[in-house]
């Protein structure tokens, strides 16, 4: 035994502990750190000021908690948090209580575990723990059960000799031996992230060899709860009403700093999390040309094929969701495709209850047959289905780390519960990143912010600092006045973390000297729920003089500037879009003057707005359908007044006709059953219409309009088609637009402003003979709502009613001949302007009406500015 206690060196700020990193001798010393970006930059100091660098120089605390475990107890085995929450799993379905068998209580207990490890692993720990409950009832009500459901468990454990590799340093200090198996000085530094065992470990060790503890102790608070002197001088405070705002204004800071001259390797961004953010950020930086110096997160539950075996094992057994059938049936080699159509597949499946709604598709309800009837499987069993289901064509590497993490984690005897095994595999999947990338050597700094301290960056960004993110709630019901009283009576400190450590911290890593240093935080995160910013950074901004409420303007990226040249007249794209011509229907004109971004995604880059129909109708088929229905029982002159039986014989035509998904002879005759009301409305409306209006004749279905017309800036190309065309016989005509419902269209008062165009796009069209029936004279364009038969969103000329229409009710659809020349003149001069914006290449998200915005497919694509 040489030395007599710890040594604790107070440090004011990060840079007096650079002054001590300085003199470290790492030929006899090790200097621990908790983390493994702050091991590396140790390292990189040592490389640098020795040449060589041995790894004992520098440890992980968990490295050095496993290695002093092995020490003493070779026996037992460390297994991942994902192994152990499964063995726990496994375990609970046995306990006497019924709460411990409720749907996240393996969640709730692991965290008992982990804070309980050093009482549970105490050879005495019922003894005493029985008489302190009755001291404490409080205690007892609040957490009584879950410590003996907690003791239960930890049994277990220790007969199979296994411990989960959080619980080490909580089970070393009841394990008499391990002080003695290090021979170098120790210098800890974990600043104040340290565990109550961990520093029973540090003691225990310094009997054997010298121990140093930094412990930090900066003026504005040495105490974790105590920082209210922390001012925050020096730091630049912002606010963001979106992340994108928030991940756009540090790379355009970044941007900057980079111009000023300042080196990759002096610039970080840091994170509470920087998976949240890499993904996007990183997209970013490859347009600016911005390297990073991190290697990018890349769980091996991202790649593409994991994804799909996990499908695969859920879908086979059990647990169907339409998401994982689409990613197995879309994922298919193309000469195993069930599917080569999407719409047939989402209509089929887009609504999964349970695995007897795959039958509603023979081959898929083959392809999924439960192969593997038995409950439990042992780990070899579970293997071997992994194996089967992984495809030769798929890569061998990914299967072979998979199965070589499973085997060193899991006892090859172990038996599970088959959906047990696949909630671990997915938790293993997570938690196994993929490090063959190699990190690139120059940079900037993507950190998260607790591994930054060791940096020597003089430029950083820190962002998302946000409350949720820096206050991390208790996840068991053992209070704080619980730990003072275990540790004052009984002896013992529990593994629990102080929630007010990332704060601490974040305020440690600030102190030190940066040039620039920028805090900042969005209103919301990517899903749009809604942030606050963390006390430390209103502490700091009002101390500051910063208003809070103040939104900052995100600078500019190069992605801003190439999505403003969009504006330009290169015309590039258009030309190779549209084969030297501007090719305009009605949905396009609408979609383009609402706004051209909608337009750019729909009818540029043909992105497909999902119809989400599962085997319901799209306004569409029915229309169709309607057609059809029409066709046989009014032009084949059968009468209006059809049978039930005939309109469900003529539905099955239909359906066969159009190749309509029929899933299953049950489910079809449900559906049909929807579609009556709209077939007896339709028909009834029809013969309510042609008993007043008898000479109406139906003379198009479907027409096609196709027109080439000049304009100064090219040929205009117009296509489309009308629903329906009806005549009165004595030239007059109906353009007729069919709807489901009218719920989204306005009146024809408000059609220029809400770019309401099909009825007059298409009075345009017949008028100018651009379809098959030569120009014709059009009296009424309307909308048919073909759910309650109204007719009423539509324009009537006045001068032509009374064979195809009257004009009796008061609405106020009613114009004169001259004013539906005017809006016929307008629709085309629409045509032309739209035209002309997309010749010149405008495609800006800006929107005639921003409540378009609420309801829009595009807006978490478009990046307009008021939406961020
Ligand atoms: S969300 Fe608004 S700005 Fe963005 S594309 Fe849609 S309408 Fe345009």
């Amino acid at each position: 035994m040489q030395s007599v206690a710890l040594k604790i060196i107070k440090v004011k700020s990060p840079s007096e502990k650079a002054k001590i990193l300085a003199e470290f001798n790492p030929g006899t010393s090790t200097w621990v750190v908790s983390d493994l970006v702050s091991r590396s930059a140790i390292q990189k100091n040592i490389l640098d000021k020795f040449g060589f660098v041995e790894a004992s120089a520098c440890m992980r605390v968990s490295d050095l908690w496993q290695h002093l475990l092995f020490s003493v107890r070779p026996d037992i085995r460390v297994v991942s948090p994902a192994l152990a929450k499964a063995l726990i799993r496994n375990w609970l379905t046995e306990s006497e209580y019924d709460f411990a068998k409720t749907p996240g209580a393996s969640e709730t207990i692991i965290h008992y575990l982990t804070e309980l490890v050093p009482l549970l692993s105490h050879p005495e720990s019922q003894n005493v723990m029985l008489p302190w409950f009755e001291e404490n009832q409080g205690a007892f009500v609040r957490w009584g059960l879950w410590f003996r459901e907690a003791t239960r468990l930890w049994k277990r454990f220790s007969q199979e000799k296994l411990i989960a590799r959080n619980w080490i340093c909580g089970f070393l200090v009841n394990e008499p031996g391990f002080e003695k198996n290090f021979s170098r000085a120790l210098i800890f530094d974990l600043g104040v992230d340290v565990l109550a065992p961990e520093l029973e470990l540090m003691n225990g060790l310094s009997r054997f060899q010298e121990v140093v503890r930094l412990v930090p102790d900066p003026d504005w608070g040495p105490e974790l709860a105590q920082t209210q002197n922390w001012k925050g001088e020096r730091i630049e405070y912002r606010r963001f009403s979106s992340p994108l705002g928030e991940i756009k204004d540090a790379v355009n800071c970044i941007r900057g700093w980079i111009d000023d001259g300042v080196p990759f390797e002096k610039i970080a961004v840091l994170a509470p999390n920087r998976k949240r953010i890499w993904s996007t950020f990183a997209e970013f930086l490859k347009h600016e040309g911005i390297p990073v110096r991190e290697v990018e997160p890349d769980p091996m539950s991202a790649h593409g094929h994991v994804a799909q075996l996990m499908s695969r094992l859920e879908l086979k057994n059990g647990k169907v969701t339409t998401d994982k059938l689409e990613l197995d049936l879309f994922h298919a080699e193309e000469a195993k495709k069930i599917f080569t159509n999407y719409n047939e597949f989402s209509r089929i499946f887009s609504f999964l209850y349970e695995s007897k709604d795959l039958y509603r598709h023979s081959e898929v309800a083959h392809a999924y047959e439960a192969r593997v009837s038995e409950t439990a499987l042992s780990a070899k069993d579970f293997l071997k289905q992994i194996s089967n289901l992984w495809e030769d064509e798929w890569p061998s590497e990914l299967i072979e780390r998979l199965f070589s993490e499973i085997l060193k984690d899991v006892p090859t005897d172990l038996i599970l519960d088959k959906q047990n095994w696949i909630s671990y595999l997915g938790e293993l999947t997570r938690s196994i990143d993929l490090p063959e990338q190699a990190k690139s050597q120059e940079g900037i700094y993507l950190e998260n912010y607790f591994s930054a301290e060791h940096l020597s960056v003089s430029h950083v960004y820190f962002l998302n600092v946000t409350d949720s993110q820096f206050r991390k709630a208790r996840r068991t019901s053992i209070l704080d006045e619980d730990l003072k009283s275990l540790s004052r009576t009984l002896g013992f400190s529990l593994v629990v973390n102080d929630p007010n450590i990332p704060e601490y911290t974040a305020k440690w890593i600030l102190s030190k000297d940066f040039s620039r240093n920028i805090l900042s935080y969005a209103d919301s995160d990517f899903s749009g729920q809604p942030e606050a910013p963390s006390f430390f950074w209103l502490q700091g901004a009002i101390a500051n003089n910063f208003d809070p409420k103040k939104i900052t303007e995100p600078g500019k990226t190069v992605w801003d500037s190439l999505q403003e040249s969009m504006t330009l007249t290169n015309g590039l794209d258009i030309e190779k879009n549209f084969d030297g011509a501007i090719h305009l229907s009605a949905t396009a004109l609408s979609n383009y003057n609402r706004c051209p971004f909608i337009f750019y995604a729909e009818n540029l880059l043909r992105l497909e707005v999902p119809e989400g129909v599962d085997f319901d109708l799209g306004y569409r088929d029915l229309g169709q359908l309607l057609h059809f229905i029409m066709e046989k029982i009014i032009l084949d002159k059968k009468g209006l007044a059809a049978s039930k039986e005939e309109i469900s014989c003529l539905v099955d035509e239909w359906a066969k006709e159009n190749r309509f998904p029929i899933p299953d002879e049950n489910l079809w005759r449900e559906q049909k059953r929807k579609f009556f009301p709209y077939v007896q409305k339709f028909l009834e409306t029809e013969r309510y219409w042609r008993q007043r209006f008898p000479l109406t004749k139906t003379v198009g279905v479907e027409l096609k309009i196709s027109a080439e017309i000049p304009s100064s800036i090219g040929p205009i190309k117009l296509s489309g088609k009308i629903d329906r065309v009806d005549t009165d016989g004595n030239g007059n005509f109906a353009v007729i637009d069919y709807k489901r419902s009218g719920a989204s269209i306005s009146t024809l008062d408000s059609w220029s402003q809400d770019k309401v165009y099909q009825p007059l796009f298409y009075t345009l069209a017949l008028e100018s003979g651009w379809t098959a029936l030569g120009k014709k004279h059009v009296s009424t364009g309307q909308f048919y709502f073909l759910k309650d038969g109204d007719r009423s969103r539509a324009y009537y000329v006045v001068e032509d009613a009374g064979t195809l229409y009257d004009v009796e009710d008061s609405k106020k659809n009613k114009i004169s001949l001259e004013e539906k020349k005017n809006l016929v003149n307008e629709m085309l001069s629409v045509i032309n302007t739209t035209a002309e914006g997309i010749r010149k290449g405008k495609f800006l998200p800006q929107p005639s009406d921003e409540k378009t915005c609420e309801k829009c497919t595009w807006r978490y694509s478009c990046r307009a500015k008021h939406l961020m």
